[in-house]
């Protein structure tokens, strides 16, 4: 079934055939003809299934009808970061193409007066994060008054406790008759009761309830000690080649260091993280949308929403023992049909993981065994020892001199002396196979003791 029997305009229909869209999802499928009924919906498909343009054509298609209104922000959608904000607005310009509508991405980061003009000299859509948009409304730059539909994206992560207040506070400036629309590739039960407190009898389309993530996506993991993880990672990537690899790391820090170990090693890699001024995050991804770089190191901040197209691989180097994130992170592959793989590191005490990942997911994970010869190891090898520092509690200790002084900028050089002279680019294979005779009589990936 092609998008015309939906009963889309023409000019929107022009705009998805110039996208390339040439039928709907399901999802866009189910949910369309609710939403331009006008119904509250709850809509749950799995990650990079067109959840988008299911709100965003409703959007348009019913903004579209209320010329004499053009101007005033009948639209709200809300998503948890900017960068999916950016995203998002995007998408809905495409579509949005052959319409003369006006969508604006409000969020954090970017200078508020930059938002003012546009914003005053009239906007039909505002799709933001919910910090700034209160900013927004606190010096009454943004009157939510005239919304019909609001929209909040990655719904389950938007209700959850770190960001309801805001979302109340934010949904009390709309009027009570507008149409209220969710998406996420994650609904839990307790987040959709909650949810009625915001909707009028919505409907609810479910379209992947019992597999939460893409078939399309390989699951795997390797078991590994904390101890070798690092040399594991390396030597996977090496083994791999990943055209383009998103990797996840736990905390901010971590993304920074594991990035630099990943430079000093020659990768093409750049960090992701809510720490990172808004100019340097949108560095990163616009770097990493443009295949400039191989590999973005990030925290969960990447793990909402985001679509680049490409990501052959998402790696969990720390993986998350939440289900639910880990069904969003791996999501930023394998996206509308496309292959990809998704690879965990496992700490032999965290084993239970996998069954309760496979559950959620309806998949099963397979078992990565590296086999690898030192000829395969990435240059240096010799920073087994900074991992281990780590479980040392060492871990103020800086890990490596910097190899472009000018992206270490903010990083607190003060900490101590640079250790390691992590400069040096040529490949050191004399000095991995040292380290590893040395380590002789341990299995590589085995326990320690
Ligand atoms: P989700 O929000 O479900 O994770 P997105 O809305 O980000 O997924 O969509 C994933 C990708 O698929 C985007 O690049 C989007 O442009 C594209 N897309 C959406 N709908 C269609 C369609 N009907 N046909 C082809 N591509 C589509
Ligand atoms: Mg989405």
């Amino acid at each position: 079934m092609g998008f015309k029997k939906l009963g889309l305009s023409q000019p929107v229909l022009s705009a998805l055939t110039e996208m390339g869209f040439s039928k709907p999802t399901p999802i866009q499928e189910k949910g369309i003809p609710l939403l331009l009924q006008g119904e509250d919906l709850i809509g749950q498909a799995q990650t990079g299934t067109g959840k988008t343009a299911a709100f965003g054509i409703c959007i348009l298609e019913k903004l579209a009808l209320g010329k004499s209104e053009r101007g005033k922000v009948r639209s709200l959608v809300l998503a948890p970061t900017r960068e999916l904000a950016i995203q998002i607005t995007g998408e809905i310009q495409k579509i949005g193409k052959h319409l003369h509508l006006r969508t604006l991405a409000v969020y954090g980061g970017q200078d508020i007066e930059r938002q003012l003009g546009p914003l005053s000299s009239g906007v039909d859509i505002v799709v933001g994060t919910p910090g700034r948009i209160l900013d927004h409304i606190e010096r009454r730059t943004l009157d939510l008054s005239r919304v019909e539909v609001a929209v909040l994206d990655e719904a389950d992560r938007m209700l959850d406790m770190g960001f309801i207040e805001d979302i109340e506070k934010i949904l009390q400036k709309t009027p009570q008759n507008r149409q209220t629309l969710l998406f996420s590739a994650t609904m839990p039960p307790t987040i959709t009761e909650l949810s009625k407190k915001y909707m009028h009898a919505p409907q609810e389309v479910r379209v992947s309830e019992d597999s939460l993530s893409v078939k399309s996506i390989r699951q795997y993991f390797i078991e590994v000690s904390k101890f070798d993880r690092l040399n594991a990672f390396l030597i996977l990537l090496a083994q791999k080649k990943p055209e383009l690899a998103l990797v996840f790391v736990r905390t901010k820090h971590g993304a920074d260091r594991l990035n630099e170990i990943l430079e000093d090693r020659g990768f093409r890699s750049m960090a992701l993280h809510g720490d990172m001024s808004q100019n340097k995050r949108d560095r990163s991804m616009d770097a990493f949308r443009r295949k400039h770089i191989n590999i973005l190191v990030a925290t969960d901040l990447a793990s909402r929403g985001l679509d680049v197209t490409g990501v052959s691989h998402v790696i969990n180097y720390d993986t998350t023992d939440d289900p639910m994130t880990y069904v969003h992170r791996i999501g930023r592959t394998g996206r509308m049909g496309k292959d990809g793989e998704a690879i965990s590191f496992i700490f032999f005490d965290q084993a239970s993981i996998i069954s309760i990942i496979e559950k959620v997911t309806d998949s099963k994970l397979e078992e990565i065994k590296l086999n690898f010869k030192i000829e395969d190891l990435p240059r240096r090898v010799n920073f087994a020892r900074r991992e281990s520092d780590d479980s040392r509690g060492r871990r103020d200790r800086p890990r490596n001199g910097p190899p472009h002084g000018a992206r270490r900028e903010g990083r607190g050089d003060s900490r101590g002396p640079r250790c390691e002279g992590g400069r040096d680019r040529s490949p050191h294979i004399s000095t991995a196979k040292k380290e590893f005779s040395s380590r002789s009589g341990h299995q590589f990936f085995g326990r320690r003791n």
